[in-house]
């Protein structure tokens, strides 16, 4: 057992928590306490901890760290202060190698919060700045293998990095993402109201944070240069997409099928939108159940577009498509769709279709009323 044994706070990190007791202790980074643990290699830190080692060392309940874990036994995701954070085998939520935090509300509170291991945390909403992720003197980024909480391995005081300050908008987005980590509803708040807050307030933590992390996948991928780890960023581009409800949704969208220009293959900006959003997000999984909010808010957009749009005007002005049914061939045609994203199409879009044998051959026909203007 270690001579200094303080508590683990209530919702503290825990790997933040083995750096506080290392630091108390006098030790020059936490590594020996982490390989102990089975928790890290020389530089790295995994979220396998082994509570028993930890709490033998610290003197204390392992029922006080397992509300800490990163782990359930039995379980296949991953938690954040007991609750399901994101699926082990998923793409992480938690960002234990590279740490960031709020060196403010580190300095206050004297611990490191468990909202610091979130990756979407981009920014502290009560300063409302950016988290640090590397030192401000050396440069080199952070990570848990340290002197002190606030002790960078070059000796410089974390505490006295500057702040970069961030929007209101962007800090609105993390005190919704603060109000799910601490199962709290979201539905008051300042700053919040742009927000579609009556559709965030049913999701879990685990729901939500696969819901951000979407959007930021599909809003950084318009951005030039945009680098995946650049967390405030994505946390930009989020909060301008969830923002003015449903403007800025459709924003995004609007930006997705401009990237695609029509041409004559591709008369319509359906099949890209179809392609490059709507079936990487709601093809497989459950996503256009548990985000059903954004699945309807995607076919009312697509709707619209395609009423509006010269080409679907053309189609009914032709003649093809008499009383609002036409075949198939003619809508690929018309629309610029292949078969996959018909398929899409109709099976999402509650497309009827009628079959006409009165040529003495099967002929299949889709209603397309639905987008007359
Ligand atoms: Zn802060
Ligand atoms: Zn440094």
């Amino acid at each position: 057992m270690l001579v200094r044994t303080p508590r683990p706070y209530e919702t503290e990190s825990l790997l933040g928590y083995v750096l506080r007791v290392s630091e108390e202790n006098g030790y020059d980074t936490p590594t020996r306490m982490l390989k102990a643990t089975g928790a890290a290699g020389v530089s790295g830190t995994s979220f396998d901890i082994s509570l028993k080692v930890l709490s033998a060392l610290v003197g204390g309940e392992i029922a006080n760290l397992s509300k800490l874990a990163y782990r359930e036994t039995g379980s296949q995701n991953l938690y954040l202060l007991g609750r399901p954070v994101c699926a082990k085998f998923g793409r992480s939520m938690l960002r234990l190698s590279s740490p960031a935090f709020c060196p403010h509300c580190v300095k206050d509170s004297g611990y490191i919060d468990g909202i610091w291991d979130l990756a979407l945390i981009a920014a502290c909403p009560k300063h409302k700045c950016a988290v640090i992720n590397r030192c401000h003197c050396c440069e080199k980024g952070l990570s848990y293998h340290r002197p002190g909480i606030l002790t960078c391995n070059c000796g410089a005081d974390l505490a006295g990095a500057p702040a970069l300050p961030v929007s209101e908008q962007i800090a609105a987005l993390m005190e919704i993402i603060l109000a799910k980590i601490h199962g709290r509803s979201v539905l008051t708040g300042p700053h919040r109201a742009e927000f579609p807050l009556e559709h965030l307030e049913p999701l879990s933590l685990l729901d939500f944070c696969e819901l951000l992390s979407q959007l930021a996948r599909h809003a950084l991928h318009l951005h030039r240069n945009a680098n995946n780890d650049d967390h405030l960023l994505a946390a930009k581009m989020v909060s301008d997409v969830l923002c003015d409800w449903p403007m800025g949704f459709h924003q995004l969208l609007h930006r997705i099928a401009s990237k695609f220009p029509t041409s004559a293959d591709r008369p319509s900006s359906l099949r890209p939108l179809l392609k490059h959003f709507y079936s990487p997000m709601f093809g497989n999984q459950d996503r256009g159940t548990k985000f059903k909010f954004l699945h309807d808010e995607f076919i009312r957009f697509v709707r619209t577009q395609i009423a509006a749009s010269e080409n679907t005007k053309n189609f009914y002005q032709s003649g093809a498509a008499s009383s609002s049914w036409a075949p198939k061939v003619l809508i690929l045609r018309a629309f610029g769709l292949n078969e996959r994203a018909f398929k899409i199409f109709t099976d999402h879009f509650d497309i009827q279709m009628r079959i006409d044998f009165s040529t003495g051959r099967m002929i299949r026909y889709f209603d397309f009323s639905l987008f007359e203007s």
